[in-house]
C-alpha cells in the first residue's frame, strides 16, 4: 500500500491505541523469566494492576486475548453441566454464552434487544425463584462493547444480594476497566475478567481473572477440566514472582507503564475525561439527526458510542469511505447489527482534539456516502468541550 502522511486514526473500541510511552517500554530485551530480574518485574505488574481493578485480592495475569479469560473464570469456578445465568447485552455477551455452551456448562440466557445494559430487576425477579439454587454463576458484560451500554454492576450485586442468593458474580470487564470506573472488591464481584488491549492501552496479549475468596474457594470443588488455565499453579508461584509457564515479560513491562500512567492522572481523572469525551460524541450524533444505539441515559458507555444508521443507508459503506478517504478505522456493527450502526471508540489513550478529528472524519464520511444528516453536530461537540474545558 502507498504511503499515507499522518498517523491512522484507529478508532474502534479496541484494540486501543498504544501510546509512545507503552511503546518503548515494552521494546527491551526479553529477559530469563526465571531469573532474579523478572521476579521483581512480576511482583511489580502483580502489585499495580491491584488498584486499577480496585481490589486488594489477587489478579491472575495470563498471556491470551480476552477470550481466554472469559474460559479461566469459567473452568476454574463450575463443574460440568453447571447452570449459570447469562444477559443478551450484544455481541460479546452472546460470544461468552457460546464458549459456556461449548465446554458443558447450561446457560440460562436472558433475551435482550442490544439497546440497553443488564436490567437488575430481571436478574433478582429471576434468582428469587431459583429457590433449589440451580444456578451456580450470574455471568454478565460491564461494557458491552458492540453496543456502548454499560451495566450497572453495583445494581446487579445489591439485586444479588436481595434474593441471598449464593451465586457466584462474575463479570466481563474487558473493555470497562481502565476506562470506565470498576471496582471489584466494593461490588463484590467474583471474578473479574479483563484485557489489555483496550482501556488499559497495550497491545493485544494479557488478559487477567482478578478473584475474590469466595472465587478461590470454589475453585477447590469445581470439576471441569482446565490446565493452562488453572488459578492453582498462578495462585501458588505469583507471590514469589513466577508463573507456571512462559508469561508474555514484554507486555508487562507495558503493564506496569500504563498502571503507572493511570495512577499518575489520577483513576477518577481518567473516568471523567472518559465521560466527557463520549457526552461530546452524543451531542455530536443527536446533532446529526441519528440515533445512539443505547436507549438508557444511566448506562451511556464512556468507552464508545453505538450510532444507529437511518433505513436504507449501510454502515459498512460508511465505514469504507471513511478509512479510504481519512484514513480512520471505526468499529462495525458486529452480529445481528452488522451494517445497521457503526461504533465510534473514544477510549485508552486520547485527548480532545483526537476526539474532534475523528468526528470531523464521521460527519465528513456519512456526507460523503450520502446519509442525509444536519451538518454542525462537530461544532456541538466543540461548544460542549469548550464549554467544560
Ligand atoms: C474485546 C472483548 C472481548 C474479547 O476479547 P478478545 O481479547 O478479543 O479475546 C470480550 N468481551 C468484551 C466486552 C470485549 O470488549
Amino acid at each position: 500500500m502507498a504511503h499515507r502522511a499522518g498517523p491512522h486514526f484507529l478508532q474502534i473500541p479496541g484494540p486501543s491505541n498504544v501510546p509512545g510511552r507503552i511503546l518503548r517500554a515494552i521494546e527491551r530485551p526479553t529477559i530469563d523469566h526465571r531469573g532474579p530480574e523478572f521476579q521483581a518485574l512480576a511482583k511489580d505488574a502483580l502489585a499495580k494492576i491491584k488498584p486499577i481493578f480496585k481490589t486488594e485480592q489477587p489478579v491472575i495475569i495470563f498471556p491470551s486475548s480476552g477470550t481466554g479469560a472469559w474460559e479461566a473464570a469459567l473452568v476454574n469456578t463450575l463443574s460440568p453441566g453447571d447452570k449459570v445465568l447469562m444477559v443478551e447485552t450484544g455481541q460479546f455477551a452472546t460470544l461468552w454464552v457460546e464458549l459456556a455452551k461449548r465446554i458443558g456448562l447450561q446457560p440460562e440466557l436472558i433475551p435482550g434487544d442490544w439497546r440497553r445494559g443488564v436490567p437488575p430487576e430481571v436478574i433478582e425477579e429471576r434468582l428469587s425463584k431459583d429457590k433449589a439454587h440451580e444456578i451456580k454463576a450470574v455471568c454478565v458484560v460491564h461494557n458491552e462493547t458492540s453496543t456502548g451500554a454499560t451495566s450497572r454492576i453495583g445494581d446487579v450485586r445489591k439485586a444479588i444480594d436481595a434474593t441471598g442468593h449464593p451465586a457466584l458474580f462474575l463479570v466481563d470487564s474487558i473493555s470497562g476497566l481502565g476506562s470506565a470506573d470498576f471496582r471489584h472488591d466494593e461490588w463484590g464481584v467474583d471474578v473479574t475478567i479483563s484485557g489489555s488491549q483496550k482501556g488499559l492501552m497495550l497491545p493485544p496479549g494479557i488478559s487477567f481473572n482478578a478473584v475474590s475468596k469466595k472465587a478461590v474457594e470454589a475453585s477447590k470443588s469445581a470439576k471441569m477440566t482446565r490446565s493452562y488455565w488453572d488459578w492453582s499453579s498462578q495462585l501458588g508461584q505469583n507471590p514469589s514472582g513466577n508463573f507456571p509457564y512462559t508469561p508474555a515479560t514484554n507486555l508487562l513491562y507495558g503493564l506496569i507503564e500504563a498502571c503507572d500512567m493511570m495512577m499518575d492522572e489520577g483513576l477518577e481523572n481518567v473516568f471523567a475525561r472518559h465521560e466527557r469525551h463520549a457526552e461530546a460524541a452524543r451531542r455530536a450524533v443527536r446533532h446529526w439527526g441519528l440515533d445512539i444505539q443505547c436507549e438508557d441515559a444511566r448506562e451511556y458507555s464512556p468507552v464508545l458510542t453505538g450510532v444507529m444508521m437511518p433505513d436504507g443507508h449501510d454502515a459498512d459503506a460508511v465505514r469504507k469511505v471513511i478509512l479510504e478517504k481519512f484514513n480512520m478505522s471505526l468499529g462495525a456493527g458486529l452480529g445481528k447489527v452488522k451494517g445497521k450502526m457503526f461504533r465510534i471508540g473514544h477510549l485508552g489513550d486520547f485527548n480532545d482534539l483526537m476526539l474532534c478529528g475523528t468526528l470531523s472524519g464521521v460527519e465528513m464520511g456519512l456526507r460523503m456516502a450520502g446519509v442525509p444528516i444536519e451538518t454542525g453536530g462537530v461544532q456541538a461537540a466543540l461548544d460542549y468541550l469548550s464549554g467544560n474545558a
